[in-house]
């Protein structure tokens, strides 16, 4: 059954509360719209998607390092960025109903919600800007990061003398970003807090375009491998006239959500412009020196992507309602490395010595794995509980596996729902070698 963007999205936000993936903020005092909390599985699925990217950006790689740094800078940091001035959106309200709205969601000159006449568009600042300290004057003013990438730059010196990188190489960082966003929504797509993933990528200049092309494929053959539909997500390129101000060019990978393609991670060229504003403002130098002693302002290829985004693309492209025996069911068919429950471990029957075999089988995945017991219903009841919360495998105890010499349990595919025997003593390293 084919529904329109809003109804699968309502779907999937439904399914997220009902199943303790992701929770409305605040909801008992009535919320805070387009604040949104990770539950129990929502934050092992969203854990999963940094650590596989942590993985394959800064484990697997011997010329990138990580980093985590703050998310409260000197408000120079922000003056040199250009955020302080150029980090604006416009805004125009209403004159009639005061609603408002985001320049680009504005065609024409009525307001697009009552027809009514619309003010100037003003340049709105998108920093939240908070203080440091009792007084809250100009002087002890300061912002939450809108991106991550800033404390990278800013430790740019610290790396090079510090570690014994050498160009190209990159830093990396997984943190909060905070946005006071004109139109935020979208479920967790665009929100006011949110978490991204950011590489900075040092390059040699005359080797930046052929860097900056390579990650933009590298960074979409990711997303595709880890599962998103390849007839969904695609790359495309910004437009000159449409750059931000630190950028040469802009490559976006974008994925088809029920409301439209939009962004899922901008790779960007962003030359030599952070370092030199850097070197300019704080006067230290930010050069780096090559083997022959030569002095280079590396350029900077930035794959940036929204952990919240891709998380929400995972959760979208695997959601699905499939019909059986005559009953609904619902499924997230996540690939086995994102799934929040690796596996589940079920008695068929509440009987001994069935129930505490079952129970010993998870506490011993229980050190490797996230897995689960649940005893709880029928059987079927648990496996589609199992299946709305994306766990790959139900492993089931019961009385025939446990006379049988050696003894075995029954694993059940979620995607395909056939079941096959294994023995028990086997399961844990079968299981680690769907994961990973
Ligand atoms: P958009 O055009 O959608 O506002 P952007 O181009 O401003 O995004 P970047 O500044 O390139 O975004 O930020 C890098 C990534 O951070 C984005 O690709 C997105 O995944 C994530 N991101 C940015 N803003 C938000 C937000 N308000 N909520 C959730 N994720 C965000």
């Amino acid at each position: 059954m084919m529904k329109d963007g809003d109804n699968s999205m309502k779907d999937i936000v439904a399914l997220c509360k009902r199943r303790g993936l992701i929770y409305p903020g605040s909801e008992i005092y009535g919320g805070l719209a387009n604040t949104w909390d990770y539950g129990p599985y929502g934050v092992l699925l969203k854990n999963n998607v940094k650590q596989l990217w942590w993985k394959e950006i800064v484990m697997k790689r011997a010329d990138i390092v990580g980093l985590d740094s703050g998310i409260l800078m000197n408000p120079k940091v922000w003056e040199a960025s250009g955020h302080l001035t150029e980090f604006t959106d416009p805004l125009i309200e209403c004159k009639d109903c005061k609603k408002r709205f985001k320049g680009d969601d504005v065609k024409g000159d009525a307001c697009p919600e009552c027809s009514g006449s619309l003010g100037e568009a003003k340049k709105f600042n998108l920093m939240f800007a908070t203080h440091i300290g009792p007084v809250a004057d100009d002087k002890s003013i300061t912002y939450l990061r809108p991106e991550t990438a800033q404390g990278i730059f800013v430790n740019f010196k610290n790396v090079l003398d510090s570690t014994r990188v050498r160009l190209p190489f990159g830093i990396a960082q997984i943190g909060k970003a905070f946005r006071n966003e004109i139109t935020p929504g979208n479920f967790t797509f665009r929100t006011l807090e949110f978490e991204q993933f950011e590489l900075e990528y040092f390059v040699y200049p005359e080797t930046a375009d052929k860097f900056f092309a390579d990650w933009a494929d590298e960074r979409l053959r990711w997303y595709v491998d880890l599962g998103l539909d390849s007839a969904k997500i695609h790359l495309k390129a910004h437009d000159k006239k449409d750059l931000a101000h630190y950028a040469k060019a802009v490559t976006d990978v974008e994925y088809k959500f029920p409301f439209g393609w939009s962004e899922l991670e901008g790779i960007a060229n962003r030359g030599d412009y952070d370092l030199v504003q850097h070197q300019k403002v704080s006067g230290e130098s930010l050069e780096y020196t090559d083997d022959e002693g030569k002095k280079v302002m590396p350029y900077i290829i930035e794959p940036s992507g929204g952990v919240d985004r891709a998380t929400l693309a995972f959760l979208v492209d695997a959601y699905r309602e499939e019909e059986v025996k005559g009953e609904k069911r619902v499924v997230l068919a996540l690939d086995p490395r994102l799934a929040p429950i690796r596996a589940a471990v079920l008695p068929l029957v509440k009987k001994e010595p069935v129930v505490t075999k079952a129970k010993e089988i998870c506490d011993s995945l229980r050190n490797k794995f996230f897995v689960e017991y649940d005893e709880s219903g029928t059987v079927g009841k648990r496996y589609r509980r199992q299946d709305e919360i994306g766990t790959p495998f139900c492993i089931t105890v019961d009385f025939e596996g446990l006379e049988s010499e050696p003894q075995t349990v029954t694993i059940r595919d979620r995607d395909t729902m056939e079941q096959k025997r294994i023995v028990i003593d086997q399961v844990g390293e079968w299981l680690a070698g769907k994961i990973n």
